[in-house]
């Protein structure tokens, strides 16, 4: 097996197994081989997660926030060092072309890492002058902190979560998808290596039961998931009856509008990204593509000369383009999609099926699928299908485009190319989707926060704001005269 972790779990500073839970495997989407075969965490694991997390978050709360800041960094010195090894490991463990896991994954990861370790040191609170009496605040860690992470970015949510966390001086145990285990046990040897303590960050495997367990944990504070609508609201009913902390990362179905004065190139390229990259697996993908009319047979024309060129292959060869979907599940999900469209009366511009690799006759590959003529009443144009499938949808005017971009219950993205700089701002500003671009899409820069808004999600990761989701405030009180009383 070639990508077998030491064992399954990281704890309390080490590797951990649990025998007696239901073995799983990871398999290389690519061969369909088994790279590694992993135990689920049994009850006495999660508690043995849960006490060691508890004595860790004490010692860690209580590191003058610029030491943690500075080992944070020295963790995102260790993903860069081991970039290439940890990009291999994610090529195998999600089938992601190394093309991209080079520059998305861990370097992200890194990116978030540094940028939460930048800020701790930098965190202050607030004095409030109430005339003699003040008050002040202070900013204080929630305590054991869940992440539980999909399986499209394992080792970049990885960070997304880990970071601020810790760099409010929580301990975090995360369970990444059961279908992608591997990455953030990296994550947890480095952090550990940086001088992260023992128990700080524990990496709990299983599935949605295991997760569930760490959700309603009483020990627990706060729980951050990215991953499906259904599974979020099964998580908010769980975190809400148990009154816990939570950020929810959910899908979408995001809009992306190019208006008529659009730079044709510009806005295929962006197309292609918000679709094809990682074969389509990214919550913020705009799928569903409003074109102007009078720029629509232009834009697929373009669009389908482009695409023809995408190399589809061996994900570990540098020079393709387009790696298989991460499991046969999601494969089958996605060909019904396609039929779906197919029956639904939507024209096929390009792909339409399964795609053929020579050398990976057993791998999960679709092509690069684009659908025109699209209605919004038709399944494609409304449910997420987290594949490479496109759907582009013709509008005539600013007004009815927002209007239809909006009439979703997703709200996670949005894209808008024009060279008008009035339109630009005035669409974004009438859009409901936490995340935008304007002549760009998909770029996630730390700095920036991201999220979703209606059903695809509840809180922000990255950014200043990511703060206010790992921490808590304390205002405090100070009486600097006598005290008044009835009686
Ligand atoms: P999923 O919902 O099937 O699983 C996500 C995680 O939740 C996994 O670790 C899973 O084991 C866990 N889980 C499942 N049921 C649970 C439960 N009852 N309690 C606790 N945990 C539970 O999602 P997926 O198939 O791994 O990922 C794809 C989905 O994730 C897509 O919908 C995509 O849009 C979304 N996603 C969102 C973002 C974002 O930042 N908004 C990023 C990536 C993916």
């Amino acid at each position: 097996m070639r990508a077998q972790p030491r064992a399954s779990h990281f704890i309390g500073g080490g590797y951990v197994e649990s025998p007696n839970g239901a073995a799983f495997d990871s398999l290389y989407p690519a061969t369909g081989d088994v790279i590694a075969r992993l135990h689920a965490a049994d009850d006495l694991t999660i508690e043995a997660a849960i006490s060691t997390a508890r004595e860790g978050q004490k010692i860690w709360a209580a590191t003058p926030a610029a030491e943690r800041g500075r080992i944070l960094r020295r963790a995102a010195e260790i993903l860069r060092a081991n970039n290439r090894a940890l990009s291999e490991l994610e090529t195998l463990d999600t089938g992601k072309p190394l093309q991209e896991t080079l520059i998305a994954d861990a370097a992200s990861g890194a990116d978030c890492l540094e940028y939460f370790g930048n800020l701790a040191a930098t965190l202050t609170s607030e004095h409030i002058d109430l005339g003699g009496s003040f008050a002040y605040t202070r900013r204080e860690p929630l305590g054991i902190c869940v992440g539980i992470g999909a399986w499209n970015y394992p080792i970049q949510i990885a960070c997304w979560k880990a970071a601020p966390a810790l760099a409010c001086g929580n301990a975090m145990i995360f369970k990444p998808s059961e279908v992608t285990p591997l990455s953030a046990l990296k994550l947890a040897e480095a952090l550990l290596e940086a001088g992260v303590p023992a128990g700080v960050f524990n990496v709990v495997q299983g599935a949605g039961d295991v997760g569930a367990k760490l959700v309603s944990h009483p020990a627990v504070a706060k729980v951050s998931v990215t991953g499906s609508v259904p599974t979020g609201r099964k998580v908010a009913g769980l975190a809400g009856s148990n009154l816990k902390h939570l950020t929810l990362e959910l899908g979408g179905k995001s809009p992306l509008i190019l208006f008529e004065d659009a730079h044709l190139d510009n806005a295929v390229s962006a197309a292609i990204n918000a679709n094809f990259y990682s074969s389509g697996q990214i919550c913020s993908n705009g799928t569903r593509v409003f074109v102007h009319r009078s720029l629509k047979e232009a834009f697929l024309t373009r669009l389908a000369e482009r695409t023809a060129n995408a190399v589809l292959g061996d994900p570990l060869d540098e020079a393709t383009n387009i790696g298989p979907l991460v499991s046969k599940p999601q494969l089958d999900k996605v060909l019904g999609y396609i039929e779906i469209g197919k029956t639904e009366g939507a024209r096929l511009v390009c792909g339409g099926g399964a795609a053929h690799v020579a050398a990976f006759p057993q791998g999960w590959f679709v092509q690069p699928t684009v659908f025109a003529d699209v209605t919004d009443d038709m399944r494609i144009a409304r449910e997420e299908i987290f594949g490479p499938v496109m759907s582009v949808l013709d509008f005539d005017s600013e007004d009815e485009v927002i209007a239809r971009a909006n009439a979703t219950e997703f709200g996670l993205a949005a894209g808008v190319f024009t060279r008008d700089i009035q339109r630009a701002h005035r669409v974004i500003a009438q859009l409901a989707a936490g995340t935008c671009w304007i002549n760009a899409y998909n770029l996630t820069p730390i700095e920036m926060p991201f999220g979703g808004m209606k059903s695809s999600g509840i809180g922000r990761e990255n950014g200043h704001t990511a703060i206010g989701h790992y921490s808590q405030v304390k205002s405090v009180y100070v009486e600097m005269g006598d005290v008044a009383a009835a009686f």
